[in-house]
């Protein structure tokens, strides 16, 4: 076996946590975030374990949904980006995507000519985050404009999206809530029927259980990431999905006040032992890593010293029992990815989406 980094994606942690997911949703439908290529895992290796399992997936762009199609997914999917001419929304008609409309001009390009086949559309509520959406004043007028036009399948469903979830007991998503189900209830009474409506990630699905809705739309969870700011996954009975490893190529004697690397960050306080691990922020190891981030050798803890480089990073192997060759786990079942984030100061969301073309995958188990 080559002495690279390899991801390996855990189809059963995978499972594990949309069944979390199922219990937190109660009777809501379950669509999973599958874009920027499932989080980093792969979206058609994603895809392929979870569509038997979900309603529903999502992606950000209908090449994202394309792509899915190609791969065999029959679920349903949302574009939450939508579509941007005529063409696109006739695309969308053929191969079911069904896309999120959350600016006037996407309305404007679609025109009243119909799209072929029936087209099942989305409208996105900007409740508070002012981000993508349109906000509660202009609402109901774009509702009614999209749902006028010919060819729509029903009427469409509406979706808000938490700035704040992520930060439980915050005010402001509850004021969201509150938001939406205000916004939304004169076309609520003049459907007649149900409309489709859904607002939960997974920080919400899991800290705001009376969010509502009748679907949500977790992401990290599903991926065994911690979806809040403070704690960890496991505290919710999630799995780690990626294992990201590779192997020590090299063990190295670093004398006294001998300094490692680009830029000589780490200077050795004794003489000591260094390990050189073949990965490197082209593999998607965080540069900005400091010294002190826990990685695992051979099954110990212990932490990055010097500068990331490209393909390379050092490793104090004080205390550690190692020879060359030896496996390294930067993040994954030994080594929780929320606390490499933490010390990178980024997020593990960050960290899974970086994963480069490179890095070579082992394939999922089923
Ligand atoms: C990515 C995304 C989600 C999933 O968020 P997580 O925090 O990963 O659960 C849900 N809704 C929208 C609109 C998103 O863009």
């Amino acid at each position: 076996m080559s002495r690279r980094a390899r991801m390996r994606m855990d189809a059963d942690a995978l499972r594990h946590n949309v069944e979390v997911a199922r219990r937190h949703a109660g009777a809501r439908g379950v669509f999973v975030a599958v874009k920027a290529d499932g989080y980093g895992h792969g979206m058609e290796r994603v895809a392929q374990v979870l569509a038997p399992l979900v309603d529903g997936l999502f992606v950000a762009t209908v090449g994202e949904g394309q792509r899915l199609r190609k791969s065999g997914v029959t679920k349903r999917i949302m574009v939450l980006q939508g579509v941007v001419s005529q063409s696109e929304a006739r695309l969308c008609a053929r191969m079911f995507l069904e896309p999120v409309f959350h600016h006037q001009s996407q309305i404007a390009a679609v025109g009243h000519h119909g799209f072929g086949l029936p087209l099942t559309a989305w409208v996105k509520l900007d409740t508070g985050m002012h981000r993508a959406g349109f906000n509660p004043e202009e609402f109901e007028a774009a509702y009614r404009r999209l749902a006028g036009l010919k060819g729509l399948r029903g009427r469409p469903g509406v979706l808000t999206h938490f700035a704040r979830a992520d930060e439980p007991g915050r005010l402001e998503t509850a004021a969201q809530i509150d938001c939406f189900r205000t916004t939304i209830e004169p076309i609520r009474i003049d459907a007649g029927e149900e409309i489709e409506t859904s607002l939960c990630n997974s920080a919400a699905l899991l800290a705001f259980p009376d969010a509502g809705g009748s679907m949500v739309r977790p992401g990290i969870m599903i991926y065994g990431g911690n979806p809040f700011v403070a704690g960890t996954a496991a505290d919710y009975d999630l799995r780690p999905v990626m294992t990201l490893t590779s192997r020590l190529i090299a063990i190295r004697t670093v004398p006294k006040g001998g300094a490692v690397g680009y830029g000589g960050r780490f200077v050795a306080p004794e003489a000591m032992p260094v390990g050189v691990v073949s990965i490197g922020y082209g593999d998607g190891y965080p540069r900005h890593a400091p010294d002190g981030t826990p990685v695992v050798v051979n099954g110990q803890r212990t932490q990055l010293i010097g500068r990331v480089s490209m393909d390379l990073i050092t490793v104090d192997l004080r205390d550690v029992q190692a020879t060359v060759g030896d496996l390294v786990e930067l993040w994954g079942a030994q080594q929780p990815i929320d606390a490499v984030a933490a010390a990178a100061e980024t997020i593990g969301y960050e960290l899974m989406c970086q994963v480069s073309g490179r890095v070579t995958v082992d394939e999922a188990e089923h």
